[in-house]
């Protein structure tokens, strides 16, 4: 199947809009990426910099977003600047007190079509991702899950922390439960969830049912106007584009 492994925004970017899907996977992509991508990257960047530094002993802040600013913009560097300013770091510190945990620091995990674990690039990996940050409690049965979010709160990480648990679960058959953190970081805020395995096994069928419905549908050229089409590359050529907006038509997707 040429569309796999699915990821838990690629899941998201078909309902937005199935062409819009195909074309990212099938296309090289071009365009570069906006200030607002940069600074989340650079964002990302100190993160994991810094997690890592911590399990070392070490914690030099200047020198870690010096690294991680590299690259930017000197707008874009005062806006990463004041996201690492205002991020409160506190509960991140449990992860790095005990030595009866297991970090995961943007760890790499897929599982094939059975829920079974796999190497990120096999061949029979059919679900991907790659979570920000999570610690297991071992003695407890239970982890915490992190994904680190730039922008303003979007329904889609939602769905994409519950995906990142289903990941999880798979690769750590005791745990029973997991706490879930989305850290929007430019608003200082964070949204707490607690899935449990069983649901997450319903949630995965839920998951299976998609991607089959994908896979059905590629061969037809499906397009979903909506809100995406504003930053969509496929304006110039897309025909429902054109006639909502009213442009003469010039090829067809
Ligand atoms: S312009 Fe809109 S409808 Fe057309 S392909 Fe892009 S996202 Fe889909």
């Amino acid at each position: 199947m040429i569309f796999r492994p699915y990821s838990p925004s690629s899941l998201v970017q078909y309902q937005h809009c199935p062409a819009f899907f195909k074309f990212k996977r099938t296309i090289p992509q071009t365009s570069p990426p906006t200030p607002a991508e940069n600074v989340g990257k650079a964002f990302h960047r100190f993160q994991s910099q810094m997690a890592w530094e911590r399990l070392s002993g070490r914690s030099d802040m200047n020198k870690i977003f010096i690294d991680a600013s590299a690259g930017l913009t000197a707008d874009e560097q005062k806006r990463l600047k004041s996201l690492v300013y205002h991020h409160n770091f506190q509960y991140l510190l449990p992860a790095f007190d005990s030595s009866n945990r297991d970090i995961g620091i943007e760890r790499k995990l897929a599982i094939d079509e059975e829920m079974n674990t796999c190497d990120f690039e096999s061949k029979t990996a059919y679900f991907r991702g790659i979570p920000d940050f999570f610690w297991v409690i071992n003695s407890e049965k239970k982890a915490v899950l992190v994904d680190f979010k730039t922008g303003a709160e979007n329904p889609m990480y939602f769905f994409q922390i519950q995906c990142y648990s289903i990941l999880l679960f798979a690769f750590y058959p005791a745990l029973q439960e997991i706490e879930t953190i989305l850290d929007f970081a430019g608003a200082s805020y964070l949204a707490q969830d607690l899935v449990t395995r069983v649901k997450q096994i319903e949630f995965f069928e839920k998951i299976r049912g998609m991607i089959g419905e994908i896979e059905h549908r590629m061969s037809l050229d499906d397009t979903k106007t909506g809100k995406h089409c504003d930053w969509c590359e496929l304006k110039k050529n897309c025909r429902e584009w054109k006639k909502k907006h009213g442009f003469k038509f010039m090829g067809s997707i």
